[in-house]
């Protein structure tokens, strides 16, 4: 992936001095013209993908540039719309680093001038932190990002509901969402590759969700947060994993089969959404929520996952399992 300022090529739409090479776009542009390059693509998929019946959107921005990006790029459309957007912080509690990400996420939305609504999960009783003292204590069993993917994903429904939103974004890019679907396919896991499509309609208490950066490389999103002079987090997760699974593997070699070939990520996302996962949907019967007997939360078990866990470390802190 190619990025930088050329002496000699103009940008397509201006013909100024061009700054950005995009090779799947095979074209330069100015930073504005990128910057409105960008805009459109994300709003190009909103306006595809969406149904027009939300109204109050929450955003789950992170502090990452690709949430930033989402941020920056989609809400002014949404508020010229008329519809009510607001950021979500989920603050996990990982020392050295929640605290920046929640100053970052704090200015961007200072910014546009959008609400920030703040979760944390210390006031469930437990942070990643200590999630991750029990993997190595071997307590929890499953990796520490693991976990933290369902906190998120449960602490974002249970806010949206309680708030009254009727849709979350997340800013998942094309790099990421390419290698998960990759890797479903190889592994034959077809329920989690249906789930990987620009807009998941709401049902029993899950609120609708939708990713409206699936087709944005993630170096797009880097250059459009350097170009609009978004903050972003520098610093990395501690817990982010030093060895590198099966899934980074993938990832690695569609770029580099992407460099090769301009565009055939984007190009292999959208026959995934467009003509695979319906095929799919047809056949597939919709997997059964029940409603967890503690917290009330969709689940697909009783009680549901973010329960189990807090029973399991309420049961470690009384002593009830050891390591
Ligand atoms: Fe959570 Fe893992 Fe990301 Fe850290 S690296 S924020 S633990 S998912
Ligand atoms: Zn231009
Ligand atoms: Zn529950």
């Amino acid at each position: 992936m190619v990025a930088g300022v050329s002496v000699l090529a103009k940008c397509r739409v201006c013909g100024r001095r061009a700054v950005y090479w995009v090779p799947w776009a095979n074209t330069w542009f100015c930073k504005e013209h990128f910057v409105e390059y960008f805009k459109r693509r994300v709003i190009r998929t909103y306006e595809k993908y969406f149904p027009k019946n939300h109204e109050r959107i929450l955003v789950a921005v992170s502090g990452g540039k690709d949430s930033v990006a989402l941020l920056h790029s989609l809400t002014p459309h949404l508020l010229d719309k008329g519809l009510k957007v607001s950021a979500l912080f989920i603050d996990l509690g990982i020392k050295n680093y929640s605290q920046k990400a929640y100053r970052i996420v704090y200015e961007n939305t200072h910014k546009l001038g959008i609400p920030l609504i703040v979760t944390r999960l210390a006031d469930h009783g437990f942070t990643i932190d200590y999630v991750a003292y029990l993997v190595v204590k071997r307590i929890i069993r499953r990796p520490v990002c693991s976990i933290c993917g369902l906190v998120k994903r449960y602490l974002m429904n249970k806010t949206a509901v309680e708030k009254g939103f009727d849709l979350i974004l997340t800013g998942h890019t094309l790099n990421d969402a390419l290698a998960f679907a990759t890797q479903n396919i190889y592994s034959g896991n077809i329920y989690d590759l249906v789930k990987l499509k620009p807009y998941i309609p709401g049902r029993d208490g899950l609120v609708a969700r939708g990713k409206p950066l699936l087709f944005v490389y993630e170096a797009e999103t880097k250059w459009f947060v350097e170009a609009v002079e978004a903050p972003v987090l520098d610093v990395k997760c501690p817990h982010t994993p030093r060895t590198e699974s099966i899934i980074i593997h993938v990832k690695k070699s569609l770029e580099e089969l992407d460099e090769k070939h301009p565009g055939y990520m984007s190009m292999a996302m959208k026959n995934i959404v467009d003509k695979l996962i319906p095929l799919l949907e047809e056949k597939l019967p919709k997997p059964r929520l029940v409603k967890c007997r503690i917290c009330g939360m969709p689940s697909s078990t009783d009680p549901c996952g973010f329960c189990r866990l807090k029973i399991r470390i309420s049961k470690y802190r009384l002593g009830r399992i050891s390591s």
